[in-house]
């Protein structure tokens, strides 16, 4: 049933994005990559994702630290690749210090990047949405969007503010055939974190196992990392009929930690 709709994945050149993005590409959707970079690798994810799975695959250079790029992204996927009906929202960056020495500059980042994009690139597609009378908004917040960590502040506050606005588009879409809810992850197992074990088991003087057991995943009860194909069948459910009275929903992927 996804077959030939077009879906925007942003920051998807790399861990839980692509995950998402290769995931629809194999349920037949076409895709538009994003990420704010222009090299030679982004356009190579394209063509690769094209030629696997026998989709239209376009990167998309935009920096969705920036609300004209926000905009601009969907309105090109939508006049290169057919009108936008699935919007996956994961593109995020991290600062963690704590709030007295937090930097103002960090703190505008994350809240441009991890949340406000998220109200700009809506804002673009809705239209085309309630037009198509059928689509599917994903925005990949966090644990983080129901829980809170020290020194997160930025983080955790962007995506806290995003969980809300799922459900405020949830609301405004429920009479249109379209939804909107959230993926909330815990520790998922992406290259970027594989580099962090490494750092980690050397800052602690500890193996790998007591470094992911006790350090990273000290707050996720299953003690294990959620994987990225397990968050992409999940927005692909999601993008499903199945789904289609599920909006509005924070849905954690975290191993037991909301239940702490
Ligand atoms: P990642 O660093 O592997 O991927 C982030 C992607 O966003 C990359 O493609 C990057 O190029 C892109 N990006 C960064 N800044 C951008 C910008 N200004 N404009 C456009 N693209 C930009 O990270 P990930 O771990 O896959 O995280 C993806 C999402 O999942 C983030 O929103 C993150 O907060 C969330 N998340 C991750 C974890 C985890 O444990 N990895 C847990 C919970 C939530």
């Amino acid at each position: 049933m996804l077959q030939g709709k077009t879906a925007v994945v942003t920051g998807s050149t790399s861990g839980i994005g692509l995950g998402i993005a290769e995931a629809l590409a194999r349920e037949g959707c076409h895709v538009a990559l994003n990420s704010y970079t222009d090299t030679d690798e982004d356009q190579a994810i394209a063509a690769r994702l094209s030629a696997d799975h026998g989709i239209k695959a376009h990167y998309i250079q935009a920096d969705m630290g920036k609300p004209g790029d926000c905009m601009r992204l969907v309105e090109t996927a939508a006049a290169d690749l057919g009108p936008v009906q699935i919007l996956v929202n994961n593109a995020g960056i991290q600062h963690v210090e704590k709030i007295e020495a937090f930097p103002p500059e960090k703190w505008d980042a994350i809240i441009a990047i991890n949340l406000s994009s998220s109200f700009h690139t809506i804002r673009a597609a809705v239209p085309g949405l309630k037009a198509a009378g059928w689509g599917r908004i994903i925005n990949i917040a966090s644990t983080h969007g129901l829980h809170a960590s020290p020194f997160k502040s930025a983080y955790v506050a962007a995506k806290h503010g995003l969980v809300g606005l799922t459900k405020t588009v949830a609301l405004e879409l429920a009479e249109f055939g379209a939804t909107c809810n959230a993926i909330c992850p815990g520790y998922v197992k992406t290259p970027l974190v594989e580099g962090q074990i490494a750092d980690q088991m050397e800052a602690h003087g500890l193996d790998r196992e007591a470094v992911i057991r006790n350090v990273m995943l000290e707050r996720q009860p299953t003690k294990q990392f959620a994987e990225i194909d397990q968050l992409a069948a999940l927005a692909v459910f999601l993008c499903s009929d199945a789904a289609a009275q599920m909006t509005g929903q924070p849905v954690s992927v975290d191993g037991g930690w909301v239940a702490l």
